[in-house]
């Protein structure tokens, strides 16, 4: 039985700088989502095929820091120029909600859920962290179609092969798993699609689009295992961090960023 009639993968790419570490106040910079639905769901709710049924995606212009590093560049493929001629993140999610009601997802006047779906990342940062931070640096509410708990798909991959440790022949990550003698590994996306036997990463890894593809064709295989594909993970919508002043300030002093 499959609780979620929608499915949303995103896959967040933010401002960072060589070794920035995690409480950094990123910026994201692009905002790519994958909406999937169950094309074979039957009256009593059971289902096991999802489909990708569209795509929003667009490059995001940070405030705080508008400039990109030469770091950030290099890993996401994003340029300077990308984000120079994007829209803010506010004008992102309005553009986003117009994209969820289109879609029948959201009430287009009061924003509130008209159906079942999950936010799905690789990893819990996404929204949890991520958009926790914008939303403090654009001075606007998290809105509440992005409160919700979400479905990390790496902890669900994690389980699935610790389920099916030994049982099945070895893959080079299965065997990567039982050398670290680790059950619950968290892979990269790369080692996530074979890990699950899948054809290889296509597009360029950091690409916040392709990324969320590639998360996406990982959710497509979960689905058709006997998971059910719910939430596991909480996003903690009002969590703080030590440089977060009052009225939206960043109190992170220049000399705590690296070059
Ligand atoms: P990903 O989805 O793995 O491409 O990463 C999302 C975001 O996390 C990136 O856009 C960066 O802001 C940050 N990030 C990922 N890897 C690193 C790294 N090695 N150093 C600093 N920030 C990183
Ligand atoms: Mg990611
Ligand atoms: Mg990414």
């Amino acid at each position: 039985m499959q609780p979620y009639d929608a499915f949303l993968v995103v896959d967040v790419e933010a401002t960072c700088h060589s070794g920035c570490g995690f409480d950094y106040p990123n910026e994201i910079i692009e905002w790519p989502v994958i909406l999937l639905r169950w094309n074979d769901q039957t009256e009593d709710g059971r289902a096991s095929s999802l489909v990708q049924v569209a795509e929003f995606r667009s490059y995001v212009r940070p405030t705080w820091r508008p400039q990109l590093s030469t770091f950030c560049t290099d890993l996401t493929g994003i340029t300077q120029a990308d984000i120079d001629s994007a829209p803010t993140w506010p004008e992102v999610l309005g553009l986003f909600a117009e994209f969820l009601a289109h879609h029948g997802l959201i009430d287009p006047r009061t924003g509130a859920r008209s159906q079942k779906f999950i936010f799905c990342c690789d990893g819990p940062f996404d929204i949890r962290d991520f958009v926790t931070k914008q939303s403090h640096i654009s001075k606007i509410p998290i809105p509440g179609y992005l409160r919700g708990d979400i479905l990390d798909i790496r902890k669900s991959v994690a389980s699935l092969m610790a389920s099916r440790e030994l049982r099945e022949p070895m893959t080079s990550t299965a065997a990567h798993i039982q050398r670290n003698n680790q059950k619950h590994l968290y892979l990269p996306i790369p080692m996530q699609l074979s890990a699950l036997l899948l054809p290889s990463f296509t597009g360029r890894l950091h690409c916040g689009l392709d990324d969320a593809r590639n998360v996406a064709r990982i959710l497509i295989e979960l689905a058709r295992t006997p998971l059910r594909v719910e939430p596991n993970t909480r996003i903690l919508p009002n969590r703080r961090w030590w440089w977060m002043g009052p009225g939206g300030k960043v109190n992170y002093p220049d000399s705590r960023t690296p070059a």
